[in-house]
């Protein structure tokens, strides 16, 4: 556990610390959001949290849940009062021991008042005491708690922790996890990193799991239900732990035949991105009647539905790809979503001409040459779509379509040590679109501005391909490469 004991020495020196005369003025409240242009009420300011550590019980009848969230945080400014996340009922808050005073507010702010200010750089534990039935409660007029008929799903994007722990939800505070969960027995938990205990006492069962590298609160998922555990280690050595649902019926066969070889592509994987980053791999398919896939790190959620057409290797792809690009150098802010959604995409792009159904440059010159000029598709900026358009189409196929004109621009050498290089260079942190092009330039040589602005900033239809071929055909002239139905299976991910 990364439970800190604060030994009663340093209690006193700490005590010592507070009396040193900072007037109280100099303490202000946190934001109540972390600062995202698309989401500005999303995160909080003013603290930075690098643990959770998460005891929870579930009912899967009565879709009850109730919890204490232990959070390791530090100050990053004097701190009268902060904000956490969160929807369920709270009944209690402490902060470094002492009981602290707290309220809702606005759409799902946990607004805490600890009972003494908290000076800047002051290491902060926050216990919250809390229950209620997820499925009930909403923000936005949405939620993202998923009941199946066995038991519930957390897994959404950009939002999805409101319904089961307090935090600071933005991607930009990354944080490791212990999850423990008790549920009757017969019924499984599942969620990110190692499974390191499974006991049963009295009729409950508590699944204990831990996520030991940085996690993004929207990658951090449960999912509680009848599962099927598999377990098995890739030839490259990763510890590869999958689940399905008892109850797939007629999706069973195609769901296992894809999602049993996540092994095998994590390690097709590393030799384009790199070594694995995390000390697990796999992915669980709980009975939802939802239609995405996600990410969530290590632990990757696909619905029943990806696999209603038969075995898909391509939505596996996928998600496995957003576990370097997303999950271990995530997003700043949600804007930067195309450095996820643009490299996963183009991994499947790559395993489609590995499995010998369309190349890179064909799916290229289709996606080009079968959205004419004025379809809307050409007018959303996969490098800033806004938060209405986060998840379009444009974002995958478009941001596809730049990286392979990259790969045009700088030559192959270059393109595939900058496709390396990325996540050694920010390996568990978090980088920007800018960030992308500066680094792009870098290991180029080149200026990549104008092939930049293009491709992932003109409101319009780049006036030649991405591959520089001749394309004087018509959309309807154009045949979709073999993978294409596969690929597109995929883009019913996300939102809600
Ligand atoms: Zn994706």
């Amino acid at each position: 556990m990364h439970r800190r004991i604060i030994a009663p020495g340093s209690l006193a020196a700490a005590s010592l610390l507070l009396a040193v005369p900072a007037s109280a003025a100099t303490f202000t409240p946190g934001a109540p959001g972390i600062g995202d242009p698309y989401y500005p009420a999303y995160g909080n300011g003013g603290y930075d949290v690098s643990h959770y550590d998460l005891r929870l019980q579930y009912q899967p009848k009565t879709d009850e849940l109730e919890g204490t969230a232990t959070i390791l945080a530090k100050t990053t400014q004097d701190l009268s009062r902060f904000d956490l996340d969160f929807l369920l009922d709270v009944s209690e808050v402490r902060v470094n021991g002492v009981k602290a005073t707290f309220t809702s507010s606005g759409e799902h702010e946990l607004v805490v008042t600890p009972k003494a200010p908290l000076p800047t750089g002051t290491s902060v534990t926050v216990v919250v005491r809390y229950s209620g039935v997820p499925s009930t409660k909403s923000a936005y007029g949405f939620t993202t708690w998923h009941r199946t008929p066995d038991g519930a799903v957390a897994a959404d994007e950009p939002e999805s922790a409101w319904w089961w722990f307090p935090s600071n939800d933005h991607p930009s505070d990354k944080a490791t996890y212990d999850v423990s969960v008790a549920v009757p027995d017969g019924t499984q938990a599942i969620s990110n990193g190692t499974l390191t205990s499974a006991s049963s006492k009295l009729g409950w069962t508590r699944y204990t799991w831990r996520q030991d590298k940085p996690q993004a609160t929207y990658l951090a998922t449960l999912a509680l239900g009848r599962f099927d555990i598999t377990t098995s280690t890739s030839e490259g050595g990763v510890p590869v732990l999958n689940a399905y649902s008892k109850d797939l019926g007629a999706n069973d066969g195609a769901a296992r035949a894809s999602v049993e070889r996540t092994g095998e592509l994590v390690d097709w994987l590393s030799g384009y991105f790199g070594p694995y980053p995390f000390s697990s791999a796999g992915g669980y398919v709980p009975n939802t009647t939802t239609g995405y896939a996600l990410e969530t790190q290590t632990r990757v959620y696909y619905s029943p539905k990806q696999f209603a057409q038969g075995s898909n290797t391509s939505v596996v792809v996928h998600e496995l790809a957003h576990q370097w690009y997303g999950d271990d150098v995530s997003l700043k802010d949600w804007k930067d979503i195309w450095i996820n959604e643009g490299f996963a995409r183009y991994a499947q792009w790559l395993w489609s001409e590995h499995e010998g159904e369309g190349t890179t440059r064909e799916l290229a010159d289709y996606v080009y040459a079968s959205h004419p000029a004025d379809d809307p598709f050409w007018t959303v900026k996969p490098g800033d779509p806004g938060a209405d358009a986060q998840f379009d189409l444009a974002v995958y196929d478009r941001g596809a379509l730049a990286i392979e004109a990259l790969r045009h621009a700088i030559g192959d050498d270059a393109f595939f040590a900058l496709l390396k290089g990325w996540p050694k260079t920010h390996a568990y942190g978090n980088a920007s679109v800018a960030d992308f092009q500066r680094y792009a330039e870098e290991v180029s040589g080149k200026p990549l501005s104008s092939l930049f602005d293009t491709w992932l900033f003109e409101p319009s239809k780049p006036a030649s391909p991405a591959t520089g071929a001749s394309l004087a055909r018509s959309a309807a002239q154009v045949t979709p490469p073999k993978s294409w139905k596969k690929i597109e299976a995929t883009n019913d991910i996300h939102g809600h």
